[in-house]
């Protein structure tokens, strides 16, 4: 059984990037379309959750978005199934449209319902990738021979696989979400060996955990946009704009009157997720557009943070990336 899975970082990050950009930035479509295709992968990540939930395999442990260092670079896997067996990469999509694939060029077109083709990432090649990086990283993390295998599967409960060379390997690896169960199961009667004893799986699952990094980056660097691009203030949840000051007693917005005493918190924690920096009391004060030392310190006092340096040096920032989902 696996629980609810975690809102990825990236997601977060753009939407507050976006709340914080001009309405006409050049770069608002671009960062929209990688927003929109990050929320389509958790989306399908989420609806595969269903059918690895049917599955009956003792022992199994399940991984979700685990991103390992790799030979050069990072690389992070949707599902990992640890079996007894065999280890498999699930790589999960979620496509619309008719996804043609296994043409003799390897190139994967996604087609709409009006005929436009684009061409999108050849997911056998990538997940393909992800299994020599896992091979590499095991060898030096966790050396025991134990197979890996992969799956490729589409959770767009509309979109249709096209495979146009029989003979390709998309044939076997490349299905709609309801055929998962049937899959794992033939790849796993496909290996008669045992390799893992459960108290290795469980050795090899808390060391993937441990091993497991985040994504920690700053959208600014990812899409190329300068700190002084992005807007300060406080963000009123009603009208969307920057237009929240301290009154007397509440934290109110000066257009239509909203009241909470959460959004200064909300505030800064946008500051966190774009600059992914910590904050001095300065810094947050000019980030908030607010005079008050007193107040900001309060503030940032009342949030359960890490606290670097001391005096005029104090510096604060979130303990983990669970303060970004609370
Ligand atoms: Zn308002």
């Amino acid at each position: 059984m696996i629980n609810d899975i975690q809102i990825p970082l990236n997601i977060i990050k753009d939407e507050a990037l976006l709340d914080r950009i001009e309405t006409r930035h050049p770069k608002r479509d671009f960062i929209e379309d990688c927003l929109g295709q990050n929320r389509a992968g958790h989306k399908g990540e989420k609806r595969i959750r269903y059918y690895i939930n049917l599955l009956n395999e003792h022992n199994l442990q399940v991984l979700h978005s685990i991103r390992l260092p790799g030979y050069n670079t990072a690389f992070q896997m949707d599902y990992l199934l640890i079996t007894q067996k065999v280890l498999i990469i699930l790589e999960v999509k979620y496509l619309s449209g008719t996804i043609t694939v296994g043409d003799p060029l390897q190139q994967c077109i996604q087609t709409d319902e009006n005929g436009k083709e684009r061409r999108i990432k050849d997911p056998l090649t990538q997940v393909k990738q992800h299994r020599l990086q896992l091979i590499r990283w095991l060898q030096k993390n966790f050396p025991h021979h134990i197979p890996i295998e992969y799956l490729i599967v589409n959770t767009h409960p509309s979109g249709i696989i096209r495979v146009v060379d029989p003979k390709s390997e998309y044939v076997e690896k490349f299905f709609a979400e309801e055929r998962f169960p049937h899959k794992f199961q033939e790849l796993i009667s496909s290996y008669s060996q045992t390799v893992l004893s459960p108290n290795m799986i469980h050795q090899l699952a808390n060391l993937l955990k441990k091993k497991n990094t985040e994504l920690d980056s700053t959208p600014l660097k990812i899409y190329n946009i300068l700190q002084q691009e992005v807007l300060k203030g406080i963000m009123c949840p009603h009208c969307n704009k920057l237009s929240v000051k301290k009154g007397k007693k509440k934290w109110g917005c000066t257009l239509c009157g909203t009241t909470s005493s959460g959004l200064p918190r909300q505030a800064i924690k946008e500051y966190f997720l774009i600059f992914n920096n910590p904050i001095s009391n300065k810094e947050c004060r000019d980030w908030l557009c607010i005079q008050s030392p007193d107040v900001v310190k309060r503030l940032l006092s009342n949030m359960d943070l890490k606290v670097i340096g001391k005096g005029k040096n104090t510096r604060y920032y979130p303990r983990d990336n669970s303060f970004f989902r609370s």
